[in-house]
């Protein structure tokens, strides 16, 4: 895929990122979603001029705000979900080049960076981002494997799916305090998005998702000192597993399931 394609994936996701934090700052805040989409958190004023142009708002939104002067809440939050969301989308163009299910996993991006901060932020993976991405990735999915006829991934992707969805129940039935419900959820989509690419590419997934969940857990323990009941949020972990699992799923299952072979 040439750099402009890649160029204009990245832009897509700088933008969508952006416009994410809508939805972040609603569903972290419990309110609703009405207008004004952009305004200030203490009296509700829109914003104006350049505090509607996205990514450049985040210079206007870290201003304190021109009708009752109090500072932004979260001034850098839209910059850091634009720029993350151009990585991944960036990325994932580079990876999957110009195949129809380009358009599927963009839309897994966006919808994996906007859960990892408002679970970060508040331990909870929202229902009215993951159902509206499964909604529309499936149907995304089962396109992309008509074009090519491509049948076989569609049929990993439901088996990554439903494996996913049980094992990650099982676990929150055990451990409910450790497993929420909405990590079961999210881990049948990423079940499905990862394994319509490999089931191998499902196994690195999940396998790095609990690796970087635990690596990073200790170091949180040992640095906060909070012991075993420092609480963290699973979400970002889980996204993170299925961008490693989309860029280089591939040669890493190869090299876990066929050393030496
Ligand atoms: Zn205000």
């Amino acid at each position: 895929m040439d750099a402009l394609a890649i160029g204009f994936l990245a832009a897509t996701g700088l933008v969508a990122g952006d416009a994410s934090e809508i939805a972040v700052e609603r569903l972290g805040s419990r309110t609703k979603f009405d207008r004004p989409w952009w305004r200030c958190a203490s009296c509700g004023s829109a914003a104006q001029g350049a505090g509607l142009v996205p990514v450049w708002r985040c210079i206007q939104l870290s201003k304190r705000c021109s009708a009752c002067g109090s500072p932004a809440a979260h001034p850098w939050r839209p910059l850091v979900l634009a720029v993350v969301c151009a990585c991944v989308l960036g990325a994932f163009a580079a990876r999957l080049g110009d195949d129809v299910a380009l358009a599927p996993f963009a839309l897994l991006g966006i919808a994996l960076v906007a859960i990892s901060a408002v679970d970060f932020e508040r331990f909870l993976i929202p229902n009215r981002i993951v159902y509206p991405t499964m909604a529309l990735v499936a149907p995304l999915l089962v396109v992309s494997s008509a074009v090519d006829h491509r049948w076989g991934s569609l049929a990993r992707a439901a088996i990554a799916a439903a494996a996913a969805f049980a094992g990650f129940l099982a676990v929150h039935v055990a451990v409910p305090r450790g497993m929420g419900y909405g990590d079961v959820r999210l881990a049948g989509l990423v079940g499905l998005c990862t394994g319509w690419l490999g089931l191998g590419h499902a196994f690195v997934a999940f396998l790095a998702a609990f690796v970087l969940g635990a690596v990073i857990g200790i170091v949180v323990m040992i640095v906060t000192g909070g012991g075993r009941k420092t609480r963290i949020a699973f979400g970002p972990f889980l996204a993170a597993g299925a961008v490693l699992s989309v860029l280089w799923g591939g040669p890493l299952a190869q090299a876990l399931f066929h050393r030496g072979g």
